[in-house]
């Protein structure tokens, strides 16, 4: 029997964001649709399939993605795979995989494959369908057509439906090893691996996207703020922060919040051990209710992300907020 004969008609490749999933899942496609794979279980990278690949139009393969991601695959050359790290992005594009794009696939799966008897389909993230396609998708998956593989790439499983999940053959991408995924930034020429891993929670690509320079002083520069509530001006970084990207912002902030919280409770900080000092000092005046308390108003605007907001006014809110947890309840803002 050929691999083609005892594949599902689902797989279902599970795990943190920034890890790679997207690119094992792209080149297990390729494999599966080259004609002439290596033994090491890699596609040959020669032939017309292969071919095909490289100029992003293999006629028995598709990509399903939110139509903002394309947009930022195609401004950036790569797919981010972690929400906090996407550049701008255009608001009018939709986060969603959509219902019109997996009534789409019809056409594709009824027609004959090309070379292999075998057609692909890429969802990535499938957790970006919303209910809809998610319905529409559960249909082609309960009576699967033949010669037809889904992959679906997911960050957050729990958040699929079910049926869905229970359909798809199950694949858990484990986090790389920490001491490798140092040495592969370092290969990467990344100066700061330590700390780019530790910002990206441990998962290697995405750590890379964060290692952009420019990016990294934004983040020290609100970091720093974060570190001093003696100088923290909650109007003025608010007025500066609406010049990045608020969606950052919110990440880095989060991250502080956690690592404060974290060492309050366990000596520890998980996301900025290089500021492990200043928060030490904070983690000792700030109330620990107050702080989870911010975390929720974090939390909530960030859930609020995708819809239009005035960035400056969410900020000034939040600053202020963060202002009052750091600073004694006595001392007046002026
Ligand atoms: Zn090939």
């Amino acid at each position: 029997m050929s691999t083609k004969e005892t594949l599902p008609g689902a797989l279902l490749l599970q795990g943190r964001g920034g890890i790679g999933k997207f690119h094992l899942a792209y080149t297990l496609a390729q494999t599966l649709l080259c004609e002439s794979p290596l033994d090491s279980g890699e596609p040959c990278e020669h032939c017309g399939a292969c071919h095909w690949f490289k100029i992003g139009g293999h006629p028995d393969f598709r990509l399903l993605e939110p139509e903002a991601q394309n947009a930022v695959a195609d401004s950036t050359g790569e797919t981010a795979e972690q929400e906090p790290i996407k550049k701008a992005i255009d608001k009018k594009a939709s986060q969603f995989i959509t219902v019109a794009q997996i009534r789409e696939l019809a056409d594709f799966i009824n027609l004959t494959t090309h070379r292999n008897g075998l057609r692909i389909i890429l969802v990535h993230p499938a957790e970006a369908m919303n209910v809809h396609a998610a319905n529409a998708l559960l249909k082609t998956l309960e009576e699967p057509p033949p010669g037809t593989l889904f992959i679906l790439v997911s960050h957050q499983p729990q958040r699929l439906l079910p049926t869905i999940r229970s359909r798809c053959q199950k694949i858990n991408a484990p986090l790389p090893g920490r001491a490798e995924a140092l040495q592969w930034l370092r290969e990467q020429g990344v100066a700061e691996a330590n700390a780019c891993l530790a910002q990206s929670g441990y998962a290697p690509l995405a750590a890379l996207q964060l290692s952009e320079k420019e990016y990294q002083l934004k983040r020290n520069h609100i970091l720093e703020q974060l570190g001093a509530p003696d100088r923290f001006d909650p109007l003025t970084l608010a007025e500066q922060g609406d010049k990045m990207e608020l969606a950052w912002i919110l990440n880095w902030m989060q991250q502080w919040v956690y690592d404060l919280a974290s060492i309050g409770m366990a000596g520890k900080a998980r996301y900025q051990p290089e500021s492990s000092a200043e928060m030490n000092r904070l983690a000792k005046t700030v109330n620990l209710i107050e702080l989870f308390r911010f975390q929720q108003e974090l939390l909530t605007a960030q859930r609020a992300l995708h819809h239009p907001l005035n960035n400056r006014l969410v900020l000034e809110q939040l600053f202020f907020s963060y202002w009052q947890l750091v600073n004694r309840q006595d001392a007046a803002y002026v």
